[in-house]
């Protein structure tokens, strides 16, 4: 276990119902979501409702938390956490009926007489694993999904964030079922425990590392997995784009959650001279933003943990600072900071940096850049600042990432229609909007069949014995089977009737030849 997880007492579970192994947590689950509880669309909608009027009603424990983890500023805790979450539900109450409901799908001519659905059902027990950095949204937000699609979730916030953890486990059952919806708390060693039970979904959020362990356990049992993990997200930053609203926006979502985001600009690609005037920029926009000052700043948060606060102060070692760099470990503090004249081969560009410190790498041109990101593992956000389409297409077409956005930093986060996610090494799934909730459905193909004695006759090509007029009949039936060709209804009632008449001929010349 590391030394961050010795903040959290051992696996406190449901504090108010006492303490439950992870295997009684798992079967209480199991047994309730068998017992069909969970499934009907008034209860789910009752669920979210009941997450709603909790994150009103404990808003300001949940700020007050979150400030005591993160040193989160006010503005952030609503803006990141919990007003994020209150539009989530919000929106998942409103669609609730429509997302549940069976899908109609589109006919094609081999259904013609068929009915065609896709019912979204919920997996059953579900496992949803949080990270520290949004300690509240990052573990809720897929639960108002899991919820909202009829499972049960067993909830594990991170343990490096305890306050939240405790809070979350203390205040959730107030408001939530804690057979259905259990909190489960701990760290490395209770974790591991908990995933010797078997999920129907497993949900996980945070590092490639961990994320690994997640998908291993999800393998043994062919459980379907969400990986949200990190790593670098690259800026490229081309001559052509405004260079003074490109440093405001990097710098920005440099210091949100003091730099502590997946998908926070982890180091940016620029030529020489493009750098000089950036630095310009981004110390004016500190100075907007901090007055200079971030240590009295109401504004600026904090590094999690001594340990994470060592390791990026390791990383600074031996580079040159070109802005900032003042670091207070009693505080935990570390100044936005950024590092000019770095190496590829440099610590700082071997690792994620999690922290308020952007090393700006020399590259010539967008060619260089491309080269420079596909030599790496793939990130999780590629950004682009540049007002040239040529250069747009080169990103776009050339580089993979889970995302991208061009001329800003982490706003496609809030795009409900956008599925976020990462590809390769920066995870596997995607969910924010509908897509949260079709995570965590099984999507199942329903045929309903009549016995309608039309359909059954023309269906009748299929059957043994098989002739050359079945196959073609067949042939035809496939070619055009792309969508319903509704102007081909004439043709196929003809072909139908033909082929009634064919083999009704064929069975009353057998009939009358029977009676001879
Ligand atoms: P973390 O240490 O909080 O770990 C995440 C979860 O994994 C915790 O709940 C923890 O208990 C559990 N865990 C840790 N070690 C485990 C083990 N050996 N076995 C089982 N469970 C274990 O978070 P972290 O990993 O330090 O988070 C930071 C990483 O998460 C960064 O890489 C960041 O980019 C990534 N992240 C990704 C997203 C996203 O949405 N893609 C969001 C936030 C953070």
């Amino acid at each position: 276990m590391n030394e961050d997880s010795k903040n959290v007492p051992t696996c406190i579970i449901n504090v108010e119902n006492g303490k439950r192994t992870a295997t009684q947590i798992v079967e209480t689950a199991r047994a309730a979501f068998k017992s069909g509880q969970t499934k009907p669309v008034p209860y789910r909608r009752q669920q979210l409702k009941n997450l709603l009027r909790f994150l009103k009603n404990e808003e300001e424990t949940l700020c007050d938390v979150l400030q005591k983890d993160l040193k989160k500023p006010f503005q952030e805790c609503i803006a990141h956490e919990v007003g994020v979450l209150e539009k989530d539900l919000n929106d998942c109450l409103k669609n609730l009926k429509s997302w549940s409901a069976p899908e109609r799908v589109k006919k094609t001519a081999a259904n013609f007489f068929d009915d065609l659905y896709i019912y979204n059902d919920p997996y059953g027990v579900v496992l949803v694993v949080g990270a520290w950095n949004y300690p509240l949204l990052l573990v809720l937000a897929p639960v108002v999904g899991a919820i909202a699609a009829g499972n049960c979730v067993v909830i594990k916030p991170s343990e490096i964030a305890p306050a939240t953890a405790n809070a979350l486990a203390t205040l959730l059952p107030k408001y939530l079922d804690s057979n259905c919806y259990p909190v489960y708390l701990g760290g490395v060693e209770e974790t591991t425990e908990l995933l010797k039970e078997k999920f129907d979904y497993i949900f996980y959020t945070g590092s490639p590392q961990v994320g690994k362990i997640y998908h291993q356990v999800a393998t043994k049992n062919l459980t379907p997995v969400t990986l949200e993990l990190g790593g670098k997200s690259p800026v490229y930053v081309d001559s052509s784009a405004n260079l003074k609203l490109a440093a405001r926006r990097i710098i920005w979502g440099k210091t949100q959650n003091a730099g502590q985001i997946c998908i926070a600009p982890d180091y940016v690609l620029c030529s020489k001279s493009v750098q000089e005037e950036l630095i310009d920029y981004i110390e004016k926009a500190l100075e907007e933003f901090f007055q200079g000052y971030v240590k009295s700043s109401k504004s600026y948060g904090r590094i999690i943990s001594k340990r994470h606060f060592a390791r990026l102060c390791n990383l600074m070692k031996n580079q040159k600072i070109a802005v900032g760099g003042h670091t207070d470990e009693e505080d935990l503090l570390i100044e936005p900071t950024v590092l000019v004249d770095v190496k590829p081969e440099d610590p700082i560009m071997q690792e994620e940096i999690f922290g308020p410190i952007l090393p700006i790498v020399n590259v010539n041109d967008k060619e260089e850049a491309i080269r420079f990101i596909n030599e790496r593992e793939k990130p999780l956000a590629l950004y682009i600042f540049t007002t040239k389409n040529s250069v747009k297409k080169a990103f776009l077409e050339n580089t993979s990432s889970g995302g991208v956005v061009i001329n800003d930093v982490i706003m496609h986060f809030i795009a409900d229609g956008l599925p976020f996610g990462g590809v390769g090494n920066s995870g596997m799934g995607s969910y924010h909007g509908k897509k949260t909730f079709d995570t965590f459905v099984h999507k199942k193909s329903v045929l309903c069949k009549n016995f309608n004695i039309i359909g059954e006759t023309l269906e009748s090509v299929k059957y043994a014995p098989y002739s050359k007029f079945k196959t073609g009949a067949l042939r035809f039936v496939l070619r055009n089977n792309t969508s319903f060709p509704t102007k081909y209804i004439p043709h196929i009632l003809m072909f139908g009737l033909g082929v009634a008449v064919t083999i009704g001929g064929y069975y009353l010349n057998k009939y009358l030849r029977e009676e001879e």
